[in-house]
């Protein structure tokens, strides 16, 4: 068996891991020549993974079809699977999924619990909407299409934001008040066996609203937990996906859980479980795809993730300040993406704290962030 993997970026590298483990046959497509996965994989393709005929020529040698982004070519993925290609995720739902617009309307359908939203073609048509008291501010307005880490949304205040909003194939949202954001990661296999693991939360800077770093298991009530698996698990079964589905919830101050958006991928909510679960997000994908039983989910040990991002001012090749510092501390993994060079805020590693509880590992990450550093020599 072939599988093939569209993209080879981290999380390509994190797949390649449990296959070679396993000694799975996988290989990855991506038009980066130095990727993270280019060094390791035996079989790497260099190849644009949204032109229809790169990602046929991949597909032709595969028994198997992957993603590990979500900016894919899905015609070419729909034409492959018609052909008898196994395409997990399934292309149709990857096709749903880039669209923020049609994402929104399938939990409406569904009845699965998300903010209110509207879809526009143009800003003309949100003044519209605004002059006749149908939106409000303040409000949240997403690109359908292409956003990621937060580029492609932001809150309108007031009418002078609408300056800067963006002009057209858009949603707005409501503003909800977040006590949490919460990630919550399920697999489901071609059976319809699903396993969900522990939700996550994520720490954010009081005042900035910079993600600081991700705790594991959250620091939710039990009932607020089982909730969340619930919501998680009927979403999976919402889309029948096969695979991963990572699931982005907020918590309301009144404990209300509404789904913000999905990825149909390994997501760097779940980069945790390598060190803190029985059985990684990362193997359990990988078994999904190979057809074999699926792994448990159980957290083994409480976690602290943190990305390891480019320090500012420094731009060019990459050397890691502190790197000797840090790993002398128990329950450190240092996980470096093998991207050669750095530019301020890129993402070049994540390290996964394990330990007894939140207190040891966020005096961990003290010592980390005072001591490490990613810069250019
Ligand atoms: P991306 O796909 O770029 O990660 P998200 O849709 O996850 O974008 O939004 C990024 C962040 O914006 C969220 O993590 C959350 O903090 C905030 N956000 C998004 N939607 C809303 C909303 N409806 N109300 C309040 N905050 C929101």
């Amino acid at each position: 068996m072939k599988i093939g993997i569209l993209g080879g970026g981290q999380l390509g590298k994190m797949l390649y891991a449990p296959a070679n483990k396993l000694d799975i046959d996988i290989r990855f497509m991506d038009s980066m020549t130095e990727g993270p996965v280019s060094r390791i994989a035996t079989h790497y393709t260099v190849g644009d993974i949204t032109d229809y005929d790169n990602v046929m020529a991949f597909g032709a040698e595969c028994n198997v079809l992957s993603i590990e982004i979500e900016k894919v070519n899905c015609e070419a993925l729909k034409e492959l699977e018609h052909q008898g290609t196994i395409v997990y995720p399934q292309p149709h739902i990857i096709e749903l999924i880039q669209d923020k617009g049609l994402q929104k309307d399938f939990y409406k359908q569904k009845g699965l619990p998300t903010s209110d939203f509207k879809l526009f073609d143009s800003i003309v048509e949100l003044k519209a909407s605004i002059e006749n008291g149908a939106i409000q501010y303040p409000f949240v307005q997403k690109m359908r299409k292409d956003g990621y880490d937060g580029r492609g949304v932001q809150i309108i205040r007031r009418e002078s934001d609408l300056t800067q909003a963006f002009p057209s194939n858009f949603i707005t949202e409501d503003l909800v008040s977040i006590d949490k954001e919460i990630g919550v990661i399920t697999c489901r296999d071609a059976k319809g066996e699903v396993v969900v693991y522990d939700p996550v939360e994520m720490v954010f800077h009081a005042d900035a609203n910079i993600l600081l770093y991700q705790l594991g298991p959250a620091d939710i009530d039990e009932e607020t937990v089982a909730r969340a698996k619930e919501l998680a698990l009927m979403t999976a079964e919402a889309y029948g996906i096969v695979g991963l589905l990572a699931i982005e919830m907020f918590l309301t101050p009144s404990g209300e859980l509404m789904i913000n958006e999905v990825a149909p991928r390994p997501h760097n909510s779940g980069h945790h479980t390598i060190e803190a679960a029985l059985c990684s997000q990362y193997e359990n994908q990988v078994r999904t795809l190979a057809q074999l039983p699926l792994g448990a989910p159980d957290t083994t040990s409480a976690s602290l993730l943190m990305n390891i991002l480019g320090a500012e001012g420094h731009t060019g090749p990459v050397f890691y300040e502190g790197l000797d510092k840090i790993l002398t501390i128990p329950g450190v993994n240092v996980h470096l993406y093998g991207k050669t060079t750095t530019k301020p805020f890129r993402k070049m590693g994540h390290i996964n704290i394990v330990g007894r509880d939140a207190k040891e590992l966020i005096k961990h990450y003290q010592f980390i962030t005072d001591n490490f550093r990613v810069i250019s020599k």
